[in-house]
């Protein structure tokens, strides 16, 4: 008998794994790699948070929780969208799960039949296609080239919806491009997906990091109609640098919510409980450490984007938030004798000793993605390295 269910032979692991673990290999064997792969803050998580998960724990606050979240941490979401996005929602439109991943993961499950069809735009996080197949789903590729700032239009989302589409993806703030999407782009896409009757998720984790006056929109912020037909999915991992903590919800549709809510007491019964009181003081408490995280992620992209973009070959937008560059390196590659930016990522990391990911991963094979959450001082020696290996090859 086969071992495995059909259903996993064509899960394919995490891109951003394969260099991550082959960085760490050089390490062990004390060759000094400097890693621009990471999708997590290098900040540790605010005192305060720390406090407030102790004193829960001290109190005796371990026990299971309801299965969509306790009453006071979707009390405390409820709040913060109201705050920070002028949103609101009633209890039962909040589920609370085990970190934006599997909130997401949880979604599709509930939406979507065999055969129904997401659209989900390139550059793409890695785990839209893999969770929207899990679930029986069909990912349907929109490219937002980089003369569109990683962005697709509405006449793209139009030509793509067939009548088995279900739902389209935006993240905005983009992992891997950083783009943001305004809120006049958003009302041309939620036209169409108004028009052709379709849900929107809006994947919001990078909403606090912005940088240079931009602001984040959220799509359900657009009209009440709109709200109803958008899953909202928001987290702290990015936000308050608790990517470990594992805590991201959805606010959305009750009947989804709802069903979201009935597979987690299934899957996983609650997120952990001194998470969840973690995150009440994360959204109640002083929003200080976000905005200074915020602002040292912006005055590294200050230092560091103009000095990528002069390596030779290297075409990049400049990014509006989140914590990722996405520079277009195929004619480096190819100027320097690689056939593909996956060779070239590699031979980086073999030769200048420098991790990054390659963009096949993520849709789009031309770039690879530099992560800026590292000391200013690992990012300029790592651009240094770059900038000498394009130059001696050339
Ligand atoms: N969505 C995007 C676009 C991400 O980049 C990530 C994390 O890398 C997540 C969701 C998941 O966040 P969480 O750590 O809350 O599961």
């Amino acid at each position: 008998k086969q071992l495995l269910a059909k259903r996993v032979k064509t899960l394919t692991p995490s891109s951003t794994l394969a260099i991550t673990a082959k960085a760490k290999e050089l390490k062990e064997q004390g060759i000094d790699v400097i890693g621009l792969g990471a999708g997590e803050p290098d900040f540790n998580t605010p005192e305060n948070i720390l406090n407030a998960a102790k004193a829960s724990m001290d109190a005796g606050l371990t026990k299971y929780t309801p299965a969509g979240g306790l009453p006071v941490l979707k009390k405390a979401i409820i709040d913060k969208l109201q705050r920070d996005n002028g949103l609101t929602y009633q209890a039962n439109e909040i589920l609370v799960g085990v970190g934006a991943k599997h909130v997401l993961y949880t979604l599709f499950q509930v939406i979507l039949d065999e055969g129904d069809e997401v659209i989900i735009p390139i550059p793409y996080w890695v785990s839209y296609p893999e969770q929207v197949k899990l679930a029986g789903g069909v990912p349907v590729y929109v490219e937002g080239t980089a003369d569109q700032g990683y962005k697709i239009t509405p006449s793209q989302l139009r030509d793509a919806i067939t009548n088995k589409t279900k739902a389209v993806i935006i993240n905005s703030p983009s992992n891997p491009s950083g783009m943001i999407y305004s809120k006049e782009e958003l009302a041309e896409l939620a036209k169409v997906a108004e028009e052709k009757d379709i849900l929107i998720v809006s994947d919001e984790i990078y909403e606090k990091l912005v940088y240079n006056g931009v602001e984040h929109f959220s799509i359900a912020q657009l009209s009440d109609a709109i709200k109803a037909r958008t899953i909202v999915v928001n987290g702290v991992a990015k936000s308050h640098s608790m990517t470990g903590w594992r805590i991201g919800y959805a606010a959305g549709d009750k009947d989804i919510i709802n069903a979201m809510t009935d597979l987690a007491s299934h899957s996983t019964s609650n997120a952990t409980t001194t998470a969840q009181y973690a995150t009440v003081e994360a959204y109640n408490g002083s929003q200080e450490t976000v905005e200074m995280m915020r602002q040292a992620f912006e005055s590294r992209l200050e230092a560091i984007f103009p000095k990528l973009a002069a390596i030779p070959g290297f075409k990049v937008l400049k990014p509006q938030g989140a914590f990722y560059l996405l520079p277009d390196v195929s004619e480096a590659a190819a100027k320097t004798g690689y056939a593909s930016v996956d060779d070239f990522a590699n031979a980086l990391l073999t030769e200048a000793n420098v991790a990054v990911i390659p963009g096949s991963g993520f849709g789009a094979p031309a770039t690879m993605r530099l992560s800026y959450a590292t000391s200013l001082e690992l990012l300029e020696e790592a651009v240094n390295r770059i900038e000498t290996f394009v130059k001696t090859k050339w």
